[in-house]
């Protein structure tokens, strides 16, 4: 058996969760790595395990020949949520495109869902010049309930024709897409040139550099990246075409979305009932609730979505992206540096709490979207810090001990309103902010990212993306 501990695949990532020691190293998530393109419906349950099977058939490639000759099948299991839900989002679909040299960044929209929509048919899976059989029957469900030190725990083993294992891995999908596996180390980068680890520090960067909040965060990314900011800008500008052109897809598409609970798509006909509603307020804010609910219904039909900071909440962000665009009518430099000082609002929630609902329920996926639309609305209006970090704190304190309980292990109720909720309520938040004195305002984003982790240690495992509780259960048994 081989067990490589290092990566000779593609997938890559950035640590993930626990609260912060005195001595935490400086906050080292880049940009891209929060914003991933990729298909729905979930970074954690899609996104990641799609990698995963990717990494694993590069590792298998990698092998010498002699284990190459003696590979019979593949086989997959899947604890955690990732058993419990993964049918619902598409898990199996997505580790088996992995499998067939697919990446989410490049996958085809769509792709898992229709793998996941015909169980019988058998793939072939290319290991140079040897090929094996695979299909969605070798993806199992394993238990809900174990040991791995993560929540979204996957084993992948090559297996020879009398079982004997040739190739084992236990990749960990530690939420918003990202990717570790027993024996990772972190990817070798640059330092962050102004390092922080929480609010705190951040702000005292700021006021030490007299740098604008997204002017720090791309001298940290390009220190950290050592990509020059020409090209941060491209592949940024990519991102948030990639958030508009889901808005508008949604906006286009009609009828039922995928799977067994038969909901409708809505967005078309809310933005067009929007549109005619007799107040300014009830039209701007109706034309919100739309852009939000097409994007979480293209990621629900496991079309092409930005992790924002996840797939379940990735139509908070683009929503009033959106709506800043058009509706708001703010010009492209505000709105780029919008998006950049959101991102500092993720990589705090990521770094000392979690944005996964396997660990800490919805406040770390809808919450932590919300905080970051209202830090990018409050920043590309011109608003100083400590406003954006006052309207960060608000959306996140008001989404604090939301659960995670999609009906059915779909990502779709209550999923996809919830992300027009949490648009909506980053507005307000993000209005709130600006009307109140800054002085008055008593809660740290420090505050409210650590309740927010100690809320999600504290909540039972039925309300962390197992569909064992909450309306998941309740709107099943009535
Ligand atoms: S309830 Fe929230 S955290 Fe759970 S799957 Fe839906 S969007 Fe994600």
């Amino acid at each position: 058996m081989i067990r490589p501990d290092t990566a000779p695949g593609a997938a890559g990532s950035a640590p993930a969760g626990a609260a912060p020691q005195a001595t935490a190293p400086p906050i080292g998530t880049t940009i891209f790595e929060l914003f991933k393109t990729g298909p729905g419906p979930s970074s954690s349950h899609t996104m990641a395990p799609m990698s995963a099977g990717h990494d694993f058939l590069c590792r298998c490639r990698a092998l010498p020949t002699s284990a190459l000759d003696e590979a019979a099948r593949i086989e997959v299991r899947l604890f955690g949520s990732l058993s419990a839900t993964g049918i619902g989002h598409g898990t199996a679909g997505a580790i088996l495109a992995g499998l067939l040299g697919h990446e989410p960044a490049a996958c085809p929209s769509g792709l898992p869902a229709q793998l996941a929509a015909t169980p019988e048919k058998i793939h072939t899976v290319s290991l140079g010049d040897r090929c094996l059989p695979c299909s969605l029957g070798d993806v199992i469900r394993d238990a809900v309930v174990h040991d791995f030190p993560f929540a979204n725990t996957m084993t992948m083993a090559l297996l020879d024709a009398r079982g004997g294992h040739l190739l084992d891995m236990e990749y960990y999908s530690t939420g918003g897409g990202f990717l570790q596996w027993k024996g990772w180390t972190p990817p070798e980068r640059g330092t962050p040139r102004h390092p922080y680890v929480n609010m705190r520090q951040l702000r005292e960067r700021l006021k030490e550099t007299g740098l604008t909040l997204h002017e720090l965060i791309l001298e940290n990314e390009s220190a950290i990246t050592g990509i020059e900011r020409p090209a941060i800008f491209q592949r940024l500008q990519g991102v948030m075409e990639a958030m508009h052109d889901s808005v508008l897809r949604g906006l286009e598409a009609s009828g039922q979305l995928p799977g067994t609970l038969g909901v409708a798509r809505k967005a078309q006909g809310v933005h067009a009932v929007a549109k005619d509603l007799p107040y300014t307020v009830d039209r701007f804010l109706g034309r919100i609730n739309a852009y939000a609910l097409a994007v979480s219904e293209e990621n629900a039909a496991g079309g092409t979505v930005v992790t924002a900071p996840t797939c379940g909440a990735a139509g908070v962000m683009p929503a009033l992206l959106h709506a800043m665009r058009h509706d708001l009518n703010i010009g492209g430099r505000a709105l780029r540096e919008g998006v950049l000082a959101s991102a500092a609002v993720g990589f705090l929630a990521k770094s000392n709490a979690a944005i996964a609902g396997a660990e800490v329920g919805c406040q770390g996926e809808v919450g932590v979207a919300s905080a970051m639309a209202a830090a990018m609305l409050a920043h590309a209006r011109g608003y100083a810090v400590v406003t954006l970090e006052n309207a960060a704190e608000i959306a996140l304190e008001h989404h604090l001990g939301l659960t995670c309980d999609p009906v059915g292990g779909y990502v779709q109720i209550p999923c996809i309103e919830r992300n027009a909720v949490g648009a909506v309520k980053a507005y307000n938040a993000c209005l709130l902010a600006t009307c109140e004195d800054p002085k008055q305002h008593m809660v740290s984003l420090d505050a409210v990212i650590r309740a927010m982790a100690e809320t999600g240690r504290d909540m039972n495992a039925k309300f962390k993306e197992t569909s064992a509780g909450g309306l998941a259960v309740s709107m099943v048994d009535c």
